[in-house]
């Protein structure tokens, strides 16, 4: 459990960063304003989370980032290495016409451990609720039906739900109530998936060796209105289960919470990226217990059009073929017009499909686009 902020007392040098317990090194990133923790060993590489812009160093005791205190537990990572491999492969061939840099080895050579931050939250809820309970039933009724000369009865059961008004007192502790530590978690999760908290265990300076930790950008008191919502939630099952209802609607409650205690939680992701043909980054994301990879694709519009090129100069090439053969042809060869119409169709196919590489670089790239706009 963690204690605030402005309780957290420094060490004799003003390191706060001492009381993860070894000797980290903290950056900052100027693009996405992330500020990570990493071992010495890894300082000032390109930014793992956005990939934008290399990491710079900055001094723990004047730049103090949002939430400092260093995590209780940690998911850790396992997803095994073959598993990784096959992921990042499956991507970099699963488009065509891929940039030079998007191929497997580059990205497996710049995979990055991270972790990225989320709380648990316990609170004493207690308070007045009042809501709609629901309770099933079935209506049971007779059809006649005329069938084979005779008139059949068949019974109908049909279900229906009868609604009664409720209210009632709640005093009950909650337990992990998660809460976003990092604007960018809900992003994450919506692109790789939501991680299994059952496998967390309590965090070891061990645990950072090779990677990198994200600190969180949100503290308690601003992801407290979210791990309400989520407590809210848990408070209306519970109310439903005591009346022993189907459903609820309308629920309502004037709640008052006691003894929050927050838990940091780490999770594992890689990150990876490549370079597309304008050089720009292009992350990939990979869930460290599935293996789930998020990327976005470009396709290499360069690549498209030195094919388009070449086709081109092939179908010039026909062209020439068909030319000499139709002077060959005035002179009074034998033969001639049917080599001269298959130089001529062989011309016209390649000026076609030249075209086709360029078209779907260009159309691949627009999709890619608007998909990203998406998430
Ligand atoms: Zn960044």
């Amino acid at each position: 459990m963690v204690k605030l902020m402005d309780e957290v007392e420094l060490t004799q040098n003003g390191n706060w960063i001492e009381v993860w317990g070894a000797d980290w090194v903290l950056e900052g990133c100027a693009s996405c304003n992330g500020v990570f923790v990493l071992p010495p060993q890894k300082v000032s590489q390109r930014c793992p989370f956005c990939g934008q812009a290399a990491l710079a160093q900055m001094d723990p005791s004047d730049d103090r980032p949002i939430y400092t205190q260093p995590p209780e537990l940690v998911v850790p990572f396992r997803t095994a290495e073959d598993r990784l491999r096959a992921s990042v492969g499956k991507f970099a061939k699963s488009i065509w016409l891929a940039p030079a840099d998007l191929n497997e080895n580059a990205l497996l050579s710049r995979m990055q451990p991270v972790y990225l931050p989320m709380w648990l939250v316990d609170a004493q809820v207690q308070g007045e609720w009042q809501a709609e309970m629901g309770f099933d039933y079935e209506i049971v009724s007779h059809r006649e039906e005329y069938q084979h000369n005779n008139w059949q009865t068949e019974r109908v059961k049909e279900k229906r739900v009868r609604w009664e008004q409720r209210l009632g007192r709640l005093n009950r502790q909650y337990e992990n109530q998660s809460a976003p530590a990092l604007d960018e978690q809900e992003q994450v999760e919506a692109k790789i998936g939501r991680f299994n908290l059952k496998e967390a265990k309590p965090f070891q300076q061990d645990d950072l060796t090779n990677a990198i930790a994200h600190l969180p950008n949100r503290p308690p008191e601003d992801a407290w209105n979210e791990a309400v919502v989520g407590l809210k939630t848990a408070v209306t099952q519970d109310c439903r289960l005591a009346s022993e209802a189907d459903h609820t609607r309308g629920f309502k409650w004037s709640p008052q919470f006691a003894n929050q205690q927050w838990t940091q939680l780490l999770l594992p992701i890689y990150t990876s990226y490549y370079l597309d043909d304008e050089n720009q980054v292009r992350m990939v994301l990979l869930h460290g217990q599935t293996g789930k990879l998020y990327g976005v694709l470009r396709a290499s519009t360069k690549r498209a059009y030195r094919i388009t090129n070449m086709m081109l100069k092939a179908a010039s090439v026909f062209l020439g073929i068909a030319t000499v053969l139709f002077l060959v042809d005035l002179l009074g060869a034998e033969g001639a017009e049917s080599w001269i119409t298959l130089a001529l169709l062989l011309m016209v196919g390649l000026g076609v499909a030249a075209f086709l590489p360029v078209l779907y670089a260009l159309i691949v790239n627009a999709t890619q686009r608007t998909k990203e706009r998406e998430k």
